[in-house]
């Protein structure tokens, strides 16, 4: 099916959740503070997720670590329902979904990706509205991929313990994904019914219990923080926008 599908239009999303789950610690990127609350030329990761979403009409559910709920309230609109996230993601979208009120049609979507065109949610809500069940942004991987094998200690040469390459993977049957991953409210809900799994995206659950995941064309813009180096991209990015 067309992978260019898009929703209906704007200020039709009422039957739309889209669930923002920020509640990790961002460890890795180094800040004294969670990672969606780290400023990114004025506002927080948080409220530029927030305000990328805001007119596609859709009721939004952000997911935050339970000390910082009231922070979160402060910062966000009114009408942005704030809920404490768990310990992994899985819990945390739970919490989400959990407050997701009447929507039939639920996309999660990590605040690490806060220039993520609304164009993408578009494609994913305009898909899912069309039938399938769980739907997910993608990008052709650029690098060639290897797979390696753990360092053994076994070694064909004295120069020392470097990881060994066993195959190289056939990237052209490759997808990086993206955020947010779309789903109908029945499919994520039976995705997250088992939560012995800790998955890092929510297809892979859905995937784990026989659902089909389809794949739309995600966004370069759409990538995430992760590093410290991710941040200073993204904060360059922006900074260039602003002067050009
Ligand atoms: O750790 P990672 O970057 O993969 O997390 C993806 C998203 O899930 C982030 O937006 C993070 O804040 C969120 N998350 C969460 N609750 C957790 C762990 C991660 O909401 N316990």
């Amino acid at each position: 099916m067309n992978s260019e599908l898009v929703s209906p239009g704007r200020g039709i999303n009422a039957d739309v959740c889209v669930i923002i789950p920020a509640a990790g610690s961002g460890v890795r990127l180094g800040e004294p503070v969670p990672k969606a609350f780290v400023d990114l030329d004025g506002r927080t990761i948080l409220q530029r997720c927030v305000d990328q979403v805001a007119d596609l009409g859709a009721r939004i559910v952000v997911v935050v670590p339970a000390d910082l709920v009231d922070r979160a309230r402060e910062q966000l609109a009114a009408d942005v329902v704030v809920v404490a996230g768990g310990d992994h993601r899985s819990d945390s979208v739970r919490a989400g979904l959990a407050a997701a009120g009447e929507a039939e049609i639920v996309l999660v979507h990590d605040a690490a990706r806060p220039l993520t065109p609304v164009s993408v949610f578009d494609r994913v809500i305009g898909a899912v509205r069309s039938g399938y069940r769980a739907v997910i942004p993608g990008v052709p991987v650029a690098d060639t991929l290897k797979e390696v094998e753990p360092i053994s200690g076994h070694t064909d040469s004295d120069a020392g313990d470097l990881p060994v390459v066993t195959r190289t993977v056939d990237r052209e049957s490759l997808r990086a994904i993206q955020t947010p991953q779309g789903f109908t409210r029945e499919a994520l809900t039976a995705a997250h019914a088992d939560d012995s799994g800790v998955a890092t995206d929510d297809a892979g659950l859905a995937e784990r219990i026989g659902i089909d995941v389809h794949i739309v064309e995600g966004d370069q813009m759409a990538m995430k923080i992760t590093t410290s180096w991710d941040l200073r991209l993204m904060r360059q990015l922006l900074s260039t926008e602003a002067h050009s």
